[in-house]
């Protein structure tokens, strides 16, 4: 047998590449500053990681214009292009323990999610849209026979994708794989927290024969390079996820800019409905804290309330603090472990101060609920009882392992509280009664609605939502649409 790996020597040996990835080469920032990346679990500085600004932008745009301009990666044969994909995606898969490990280091994520989740997925997403390079077709209007008319996709130019550090790879994916597949050039703006794998997917991009300054990655601050890339002249697109402050600040930056398109995936506060007909309060009670906990609450979709239709909370939360007892809150470096903390001091001190306004309005904690100090980031799974519906603590995303519950009388107060936040991504109902299930369902305003699971997702299906949620669509054939514009070509045949 061999012996276990040891993930935490493993971390503590790491030599991160952490320079800025331009036209296929690691370079320094034109300014020669850097800033410290610092690992969550233990407040070691990992890496110096170049800072971006305005120069090294324009560096990475004017390099992924010119190969637009080229015609290198945008004319390829879509088979050849599709090979790439598929050959960068096997890479990743290749590499996986190196990428799962500067996932985890650099995030505090578990070691066996970014191994299991993280790295597959991000994998996956690539070689799905390279895949469907080769069985996309245009198409052709019903014009009179003197003509033929086409209406074509075609590439934007060079895109800008801002991302933030709760799935650095993955969501990166999400931008990369539908932008690359239809023929543009992307510039990649990971988050502080989280350069580190995208900078190394980008060396992999190479070895895999993606013609130079297709794929660029400028590390950098949010204010420095990411308004950058957001203000810049021949960017046609920026996709962004992170939160609704900063979307707002991007639209401003396309409309005082090119106006460029704009995509913004922003969070939300999603809603799980378990009405008093649901026949499986055990499996609704996993799937509600797998929901929540999972990634320490750090993620977009998170079900982060739960509303409960009257007589059945308290068997709710018996098996919620069942699912509890065999859920493994601790080490990042222990491959058993589900949970871990936060990935830094500064959203361990935003769950805090959530966890201050606890009590204020009859708030009643149940389980968790204490705040942390401590130098790992931990904040214990928590659920909080009595909240109300208009609370701050029940309109705000948290981004922490916090979930709260709010009493409903009957199936549409439920849903009434669950369409009543300004966020609108997702959403759930625990039902035994499948017409409920639809017309529920239907009425629930959300990007998206499961119905007796949370959580499922893949790359086949899109993801995002409307209001504070933003109004963009990551994942599934549609986002191709989203990185291409679409042409019409006239040609008269007499
Ligand atoms: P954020 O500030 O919106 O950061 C997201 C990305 O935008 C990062 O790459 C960030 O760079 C960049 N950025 C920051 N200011 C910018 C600016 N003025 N112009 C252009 N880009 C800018 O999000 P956060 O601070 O990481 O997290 C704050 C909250 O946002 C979370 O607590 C959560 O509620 C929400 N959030 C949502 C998602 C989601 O999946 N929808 C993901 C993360 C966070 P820097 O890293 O350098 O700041
Ligand atoms: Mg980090």
């Amino acid at each position: 047998m061999t012996a276990p790996t040891n993930w935490h020597q493993r971390a503590l040996d790491l030599k991160p590449e952490s320079k800025i990835f331009i036209n296929g080469k690691y370079v320094d920032a034109a300014s020669g500053k850097t800033f410290e990346d610092i690992a969550p679990h233990d407040d070691r500085v990992i890496a110096h990681v170049a800072s971006a600004d305005a120069e090294d932008i324009d560096r990475a745009v004017k390099s992924g214009k010119k190969v637009f301009d080229d015609g290198s990666w945008r004319e390829m044969n879509p088979r050849d292009k599709k090979a790439i994909m598929l050959r960068w995606s096997a890479l990743m898969l290749e590499k996986k323990e190196e990428l799962a490990l500067l996932e985890a280091v650099d995030t505090g994520k578990p070691i066996g999610d970014t191994l299991s989740v993280d790295v597959p997925n991000t994998a996956r997403v690539i070689s799905w849209y390279g895949e469907a390079i080769d069985k996309r077709y245009d198409e052709v209007a019903p014009a009179p026979r003197n003509a033929l008319a086409m209406i074509t996709r075609e590439p934007l130019g060079v895109i800008g994708a801002v991302v933030p550090w709760n799935y650095p790879m993955m969501i990166a994916s999400w931008k990369i794989g539908p932008a690359l597949a239809m023929g543009n050039s992307i510039v990649v703006k990971p988050a502080e927290n989280s350069s580190l794998s995208t900078l190394k997917v980008a060396e992999l991009a190479i070895e895999a024969g993606l013609p130079a300054g297709v794929f660029n990655v400028v590390p950098g601050l949010g204010a420095e390079a990411g308004q950058a890339l957001a203000r810049h002249m021949d960017v046609a697109k920026i996709a962004f996820t992170g939160s609704p402050a900063v979307g707002r600040k991007i639209l401003q930056y396309a409309a005082e800019s090119n106006m460029k398109q704009v995509a913004l995936e922003l969070g939300g506060k999603s809603a799980q409905v378990v009405l008093n007909d649901c026949t499986d309060l055990e499996a609704a009670a996993s799937a509600i804290g797998w929901g929540i906990y999972y990634n320490a609450g750090q993620t977009c979709s998170a079900g982060s309330r739960i509303i409960v239709e009257k007589g059945i909370k308290e068997e709710l939360f018996a098996h919620l603090r069942k699912f509890l007892e065999s859920f493994a809150v601790g080490n990042q470096f222990d491959p058993a472990t589900q949970m871990a903390g936060l990935v830094s001091k500064s959203q361990r001190d935003r769950v805090n101060s959530y966890l201050d306004l606890i009590g204020h309005d009859g708030e009643k904690i149940i389980f968790g609920g204490e705040k942390t100090r401590g130098a790992d980031l931990l904040i214990a799974p928590t659920l909080i009882d009595n909240v109300k519906a208009t609370s701050r603590l029940a309109q705000e995303e948290i981004f922490g392992p916090v979930l709260l519950s709010i009493d409903a009388r009957d199936a549409d107060e439920a849903i009434a509280i669950a369409n009543g936040t300004d966020y609108s991504l997702a959403a759930s109902i625990w039902t035994g009664n499948v017409a409920k299930a639809h017309t529920l369902a239907r009425r629930l305003r959300a990007g998206t609605v499961w119905v007796n699971t949370f959580d499922m997702v893949d790359v086949i299906t899109p993801i995002g939502g409307f209001g504070l949620s933003g109004s963009g669509r990551d994942k599934s054939l549609h986002a191709l649409d989203t990185y291409s514009a679409l042409k019409t070509t006239w040609i008269a045949l007499n």
